[in-house]
């Protein structure tokens, strides 16, 4: 202590003008350091090479970046955002690049700045069967660790649609929900303990893989779902869980989606737990599914008005009670048809409906998307309500809803109407998005239920959130990010 006390005196005595004042790094100063620290293998500049991790699936953004990053160590990304702190420089964090809200796309004020891809942090650190726990690299892809899951006899729950490229660390940043969040939770009921590298570059070691540590404040929770405003999720603690022996999916028909929701409560009181999947499909989303893809066969005879694919996971006796649930539904009207997987490939035929029907939307024009959620005992409600206020809204329209309806989360998408103009028929966007939101808040619910903010829900944060949260929000940027480098200009 003391021989420090005296350098720093020494220094301050020699050098005062270089103590008082701080030594900014130019942009393209830091961009050469970056550039020499990563290597080659680690630095994008071309144009065309960057084009792939410049823009989203939707085509909703586009943006510029100086380079793009790969570097291949948590040193590594704390030296890169070391430099680029000290420069003032933006930096993007990009997983998979499967987000839906623009997150992960540069939006720099000065259009300058990195975009930081964690493709090569993709170590698999640590499988601990006893305390059933994985450590992983943020840029390991979702299905490799359900694969690693497996091999080693226990499960991660974590399932969507684009798990064969998103990664963890897009998963915990965006907090991902996905098809098992009814039995499992979201991604970020799924994490023990995270590493991440701030902003100014220092590593916050928070590696526990604990189920009980009351030491303060949890802050593993502010960098998930924070979409990497906050920092770079560089690894996680995961928990993994026994796995089910069996599993028993069915698919039902009703003429309304309120009756399904009756069938959810009685499925909920019969199988508790093993409940692990109630998602919703109108007869639009299945019918674009048959139309658009070969894997996708509606099993019924007869179109219904509405749909549910349902799933119980477990041991002796699921089967029986999925039969009792749906023999007893069918005999109270609640439902008019339903048809039972007799096999894991039929079971994998009804999912293959659900799963296929974000692609086949893309087939028919234009689409005005919600992704939204309500108290599940509103889900009825909002699906009426909603239906009648687009139609009048939107002549011709016609409504998608799809999703997680045992969360409550539904995908409420609007497909133009047949032969009208794409361009004129998506300026509704916003004015659309404003009164489904309005809605969503005014019954309780969430204008962004799984797929965050980004740059496509910025305004309506500010619209909903409260004086107070929004404050809270400001104050936490500010003091992990004061330059703010970190993703500028996404979610605040
Ligand atoms: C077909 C399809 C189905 C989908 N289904 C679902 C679903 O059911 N449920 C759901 O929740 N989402 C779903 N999504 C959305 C998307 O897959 C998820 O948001 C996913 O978690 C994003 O992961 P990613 O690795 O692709 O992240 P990216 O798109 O690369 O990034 C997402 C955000 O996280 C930030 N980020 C990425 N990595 C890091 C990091 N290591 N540290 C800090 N910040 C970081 C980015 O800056 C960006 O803001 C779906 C998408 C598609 C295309």
């Amino acid at each position: 202590m003391k021989g420090s006390a005296g350098h720093k005196v020494l220094l301050f005595v020699l050098l005062p003008d270089v103590i008082m004042r701080p030594i900014m790094m130019t942009h393209s100063q830091a961009l050469q350091g970056i550039c020499e620290l990563v290597g080659p293998i680690g630095w994008i500049d071309a144009a065309d090479e960057m084009q792939p991790y410049l823009h989203e699936e939707r085509g909703l953004y586009e943006g510029t970046a100086a380079a793009v990053v790969k570097p291949a160590s948590t040193a590594e990304v704390a030296a890169v955002l070391k430099l680029c702190n000290e420069a003032g420089l933006g930096v993007v964090p990009l997983g998979g690049n499967t987000g839906l809200v623009g997150g992960g796309v540069p939006d720099f004020p000065d259009g300058q700045g990195i975009v930081l891809s964690t493709q090569r942090l993709n170590a698999v650190r640590d499988v601990d069967a006893l305390n059933q726990t994985i450590t992983v690299e943020a840029g390991v892809i979702l299905a490799e660790i359900q694969r690693i899951a497996e091999e080693a006899g226990t499960l991660f729950p974590l399932s969507l649609g684009a798990e064969g490229s998103c990664q963890i660390g897009g998963n915990l940043s965006t907090n991902a929900g996905g098809v098992q969040v009814l039995r499992y939770g979201n991604a970020r009921d799924l994490v023990l303990g995270l590493e991440v590298v701030l902003a100014d570059g220092r590593i916050w070691n928070g590696l526990r893989a604990l189920r009980k540590d009351n030491t303060g404040y949890d802050l593993k929770h502010l960098f998930m779902g924070a979409e990497g405003t906050l920092g770079i999720i560089t690894a996680a603690v995961l928990k993994l869980f026994p796995r089910p022996p069996a599993r028993e999916t069915a698919l039902c028909a009703a003429g309304d989606a309120g009756s399904l929701l009756q069938v959810l409560k009685r499925m909920r009181n019969s199988a508790g737990e093993a409940l692990s999947a109630f998602e919703i499909m109108n007869r639009f989303g299945i019918e674009i599914a048959e139309k658009h893809v070969p894997s996708a066969n509606d099993p019924f005879d007869e179109p219904h008005r509405e749909y549910a694919l349902i799933e119980l996971s477990g041991g002796n006796g699921i089967r029986e009670t999925l039969e009792t649930v749906l023999e007893e539904a069918l005999e109270d009207g609640l439902i008019d048809d339903a048809v039972l997987a007799a096999s894991t490939a039929q079971s994998d035929e009804l999912w293959a409906i659900r799963e296929a029907i974000p692609e086949a939307q893309k087939h028919e024009g234009g689409s005005i998307k919600h992704d939204v959620s309500v108290p599940v005992s509103s889900v009825g409600d909002f699906l009426e309500e909603a239906t009648s206020l687009v139609e009048a809204e939107l002549p011709g329209v016609r409504v998608c809803a799809f999703g997680h309806a045992g969360d409550g989360n539904i995908h409420f998408n609007l497909s133009q109407p047949p032969g009208a103009d794409k361009g004129a028929y998506l300026e509704n966007w916003g004015r659309i998005n404003r009164l489904i939101h309005d809605m969503v808040m005014g019954m309780g619910g969430s204008f962004s239920a799984e797929h965050g903010i980004g740059q496509l829900k910025r305004g309506d944060l500010v619209r909903y959130k409260s004086d107070v949260e929004l404050s809270l929000m400001k104050a936490m940027k500010m003091t992990l990010d004061p330059k703010n480098i970190m993703n500028p200009g996404k979610v605040i």
